[in-house]
């Protein structure tokens, strides 16, 4: 038994499905201590969107480290802090017409979302909050409550209250027509459900299963809620930073939240940090009514800065990542051609096939991983194969993860797969 095994506890996963021990990374690949590369289909669950120890951002980092800055300030004024205000404002806020105020909450996404579930309530005075089927929103007893996976749920081990799941765009394959029940709650006053503070939603579900929720849909959402004065959140904790596409999920949907929770890939470098952004009419904080040790994370502030200089000042990179999200969902459509009601689910680069048999999805990420390839699976069986890589992938190491794909696919399924080169 190794230490990880004797001395970690028994709640540790990613480990077990991945067992080898990685020693360095550069851009996409991986390299365990036994000298086998590993290309890198998962990203850090969307921490790495711009790959392993980018250049551009190691440097700057490196150089800041060997400067004598702070490190840590939680949240006193510092360049780091300042250089990094005014880029995103400058960058994404301004450009996008979105009038937000930033606040840096605790340096993970569950931070981020507690912070927007407390605001929200805080704000109109409302307790109940409404979530989606299939959601997660994070690990943190008020994120859980918004959470849809059971066995999550259940490690709570409290009621988890003032929250209701409605169903999330695609949850009746069509059946119901939008809304139809969460309209109808809202305006029957017999329905049982509180009227919430605020309805938490992700654009494209990362943990439950990849759905992604048409930009129709997310505009009838903004629509009801606005008609019913609920407050609009979106947690683009995973979706977010240039993942579908956009740097912000929504913007496809043309709606604007009233909150916003953005982590994993706003550092850049795969460095904690999280910021949940409202309406300055929202902002009703007191000072130090939500506090926390770890958020001025200058590190993180100095590589957040030099990600978006050198990736969100013009439209370069987001061509790119249009290109890169056709290449990778006309590999993932040939692959689920192989299978009788396989389908390609998700947006941009965070997509994948769900598997009607929930084992296969699982025995096809293992697989792959024996091929050299990490993927892993989604949803509340784990039934879809999710890949996540960086924004930053050559085609070419698409087109070899794809291929190592396919292989797996059908080694697992025995079913052919017609993949011609997307490049
Ligand atoms: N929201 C979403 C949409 C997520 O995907 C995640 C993490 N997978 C979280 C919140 C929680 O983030 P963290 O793990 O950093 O707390």
């Amino acid at each position: 038994m190794d230490i990880f095994e004797s001395l970690e506890s028994e709640v540790r996963s990613y480990c077990r499905s991945w067992d080898t021990v990685f020693e360095r990374a550069s851009g996409s690949s991986l390299y365990s201590e036994d000298g086998r590369e590993y290309l890198d289909f998962f990203s850090g669950a969307g921490a790495l969107n711009y790959g392993h120890n980018n250049p551009v951002l190691l440097q700057p980092l490196v150089d800041y480290l060997l400067s004598g800055a702070i490190v840590h300030s939680l949240d006193m004024k510092t360049p780091a802090k300042r250089r990094f205000l005014e880029t995103f404002r400058e960058l994404i806020l301004e450009p996008r017409n979105l009038d937000y105020k930033v606040m840096f909450p605790g340096p993970t996404g569950t931070n981020s979302v507690e912070a927007a579930l407390k605001l929200a309530r805080k704000v109109t005075g409302r307790q109940h909050v409404l979530s989606f089927t299939n959601a997660f929103h994070g690990m943190t007893l008020g994120s859980l409550s918004v959470t849809g996976n059971s066995m999550k749920r259940q490690g709570a081990g409290v009621p988890l209250t003032n929250t209701s799941s409605m169903p999330y765009d695609g949850f009746f394959n069509g059946q119901m027509p939008d809304f139809l029940w969460l309209r109808q709650a809202l305006e029957d006053r017999g329905s049982g459900i509180d009227k919430p503070a605020a309805v938490i939603v992700e654009t494209v579900q990362g943990e439950g299963g990849l759905r992604a929720a048409r930009a129709s849909w997310l505009r009838g959402l903004a629509e009801l809620c606005r008609e019913h004065d609920i407050l609009l959140i979106v947690d683009d904790v995973q979706a977010g930073c240039g993942r579908t596409g956009t740097f912000f999920s929504f913007e496809e949907a043309g709606i604007t939240p009233d909150i916003v929770c953005l982590s994993k890939s706003i550092s850049g470098f795969g460095l904690p940090l999280a910021l949940t952004l409202f309406k300055p009419g929202l902002d009703i904080w007191k000072p130090g009514e939500h506090n926390g040790t770890f958020r001025g994370h200058n590190p993180a502030f100095v590589t957040g800065a030099a990600a978006l200089e050198h990736y969100w000042r013009d439209g370069s990179f987001q061509s790119s990542v249009a290109g890169l999200s056709s290449q990778l969902h006309e590999g993932l459509t040939q692959i689920a051609a192989g299978v009788e009601g396989a389908t390609v689910r998700g947006r941009g680069l965070l997509a994948g096939v769900y598997y009607p048999n929930p084992e296969t999805a699982e025995k096809i990420a293992a697989e792959s991983f024996a091929r050299g390839l990490l993927v892993e699976t989604s949803g509340p069986e784990g039934e879809v194969v999710k890949t996540m890589p960086a924004l930053t992938i050559s085609p070419e190491d698409l087109q070899k993860g794809l291929d190592i794909l396919a292989a797996a696919a059908v080694t697992v399924t025995g079913e052919p797969v017609a993949l011609g080169s997307t490049i």
